[in-house]
């Protein structure tokens, strides 16, 4: 359940006792204290709850000519 936009308790951690928490969901298993961010910059230790910061964003974002897509009987310029 998101709790801001973009902000949502991460699925994949475990509590380590005094604050600490270790993410797993990547191979970099970052142990975060309060507060902290892990190596990605998009997790963070909040409360002894690890929560993803973005959430729903979109992580790429392009351009492209509708000429490009396979659609059928998709006339543009006329
Ligand atoms: S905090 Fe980021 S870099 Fe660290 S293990 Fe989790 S996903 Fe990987």
């Amino acid at each position: 359940m998101p709790i801001k936009d973009g902000t949502r308790e991460a699925d994949l951690y475990r509590k380590l006792g005094e604050g600490r928490v270790q993410c797993q969901s990547c191979a970099h298993y970052c142990v975060l204290k309060p507060g902290e961010r892990g190596r990605c910059g998009v997790k963070q230790n909040t409360d002894e709850k690890l929560y993803t910061l973005v959430y729903g964003k979109a992580c790429a974002a392009n351009i492209d000519p509708i000429e490009k897509k396979p659609f059928f009987h998709f006339f543009t310029g006329y």
